[in-house]
């Protein structure tokens, strides 16, 4: 079905049209509706199905032409980046209408973002502790909120925020629409949902622990001291176009980007100490291609939007299985395909048990192919797995050739 036929206002779907999609993905064919009907949706949907252009799409719509004081749409977003990526979102969307849309989030000065609200706009885009900050600077107020959209619920709990979000909720009228989403509804979750959402619709895609389809993951075992030695290698042999690196913490990102670059590569670096100007750069330059590889940490990278990022590697095992989902699902985004790798010493043998467990499947062990590995072997040695790389489990319809027909005489597998 083309976007056409979902009752769309026309200067939305001319921006539709101008940002290139030409088919709804399924979570954009199934929310549309259901928003345009005027229900509240709780919806679960794994990274890059298209959710921010399936709840964009149809609350422009609904906003229609009519202007009331202060804005009619609230968008909470866990982190400064995603806000300002959704915000992006929506102007792209309404580039052909004259819904203002601003961004609100913290690490950045307090004036541009109080001249934008106070000239008016009718779409808010917000981390919850900025925003609540102008709350009570009076400087925003939430009376004329038609449609709340409340995005990736499951990281504001985790980042603390989940107090703030109650309270931001209560500010709202009661008589209003409201978005839920979240990846995982865990009991203090499913608490507020059914505090903020009345008889919502429920759409689910895909399985929740699922990783995209379209990527391959595999583990690297090797022993701590020879890690960095094996990342570098790995940058050698693979052909790479863009390659996120997750680190567990910011002073470990900090340090492999400074290794990295020691090796010449031209790194950018993402993580929460960064100044926001620092973060801008960084994603840009990793974007726009200045940078071919970026180290981030989970948080600062969590639902970040980049094009083409063809590898994930895992310099650090994530601690938090979902972590790995997200993580990973920065690579295959809207269809593409991309590599997942984690880096996992012996010690991590747990963690990578934790995953494999919360993922359902079994990730392959790879070994690379002339690398001077120090130990024989850096995990125990395992039966050769029964099936293909990548492909088991809520894995369907994926080719089952390599991606870039690439590792051929590199890889070997264990
Ligand atoms: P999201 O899950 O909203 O972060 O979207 C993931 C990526 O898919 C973004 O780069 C979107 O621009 C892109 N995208 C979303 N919907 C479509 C569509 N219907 N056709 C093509 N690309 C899309």
């Amino acid at each position: 079905m083309p976007f056409t036929k979902l009752g769309l206002a026309p200067n939305f779907l001319r921006g539709v049209q101008a940002m290139g999609y030409t088919e709804p993905t399924p979570i954009q064919l199934r929310a549309i509706p259901a928003v345009m009907s005027g229900r509240d949706l709780i919806g679960s949907a794994q990274t890059g199905t298209g959710k921010t252009a399936a709840f964009a799409l149809p609350v422009l719509s609904l906003l229609g032409i009519h202007k009331k004081e202060g804005p009619r749409v609230l968008v909470l977003e866990p982190t400064r980046e995603l806000a300002a990526q959704v915000e992006t979102a929506f102007r792209d969307f309404a580039r052909f209408s004259d819904i203002r849309a601003t961004v609100v989030h913290g690490g950045v000065g307090y004036g541009r973002q109080r001249s934008e609200l106070r000239a008016g706009t009718d779409i808010v885009v917000a981390t919850p502790g900025r925003l609540m900050d102008f709350l009570q600077e009076g400087e925003i107020r939430l009376g004329g909120v038609q449609i709340l959209v409340l995005d990736e619920v499951d990281r504001m709990l985790d980042m603390g925020f989940i107090h703030d979000v109650k309270r931001i909720i209560q500010r709202c009228p009661p008589k209003r629409q409201t978005l839920f989403f979240s990846a995982t509804v865990p009991p203090e979750i499913a608490a507020v949902a059914s505090f903020a959402l009345r008889d919502p619709a429920r759409i689910e895609i895909g399985a929740t622990r699922s990783v995209p389809s379209l990527v391959t993951h595999a583990i690297y075992p090797v022993h701590q001291e020879q890690k960095f030695e094996l990342l570098l290698a790995l940058l050698a042999a693979i052909d790479f176009n863009s390659v996120l690196i997750f680190s567990r913490t910011k002073h470990g990102a900090d340090r492999i980007a400074k290794r990295l670059r020691d090796a010449n590569h031209s790194v950018a670096v993402l993580h929460a100490n960064r100044s926001q100007n620092q973060r801008i750069e960084a994603l840009e330059g990793f974007r726009s291609g200045r940078y071919e590889v970026m180290v981030a940490t989970d948080i600062a990278a969590r639902g970040i939007d980049v094009a083409g990022v063809s590898h994930v590697i895992n310099y650090d095992v994530p601690e938090n299985p979902e972590d790995y989902v997200h993580r990973i699902g920065r690579t295959g985004r809207a269809q593409a395909v991309g590599d997942a790798f984690t880096l996992a010493s012996p010690e991590n043998a747990s963690d990578v048990r934790a995953i494999e467990r919360f993922i359902g499947m079994e990730i392959p062990r790879l070994k690379l192919e002339g690398f001077p590995y120090k130990h024989a072997s850096a995990f125990p040695q395992r039966p050769e797995p029964q099936r293909q790389r990548g492909r088991q489990g809520p894995f369907q319809g994926a080719p089952s050739h390599h991606p870039r027909g690439k590792p051929g005489a590199h890889w070997r597998r264990r």
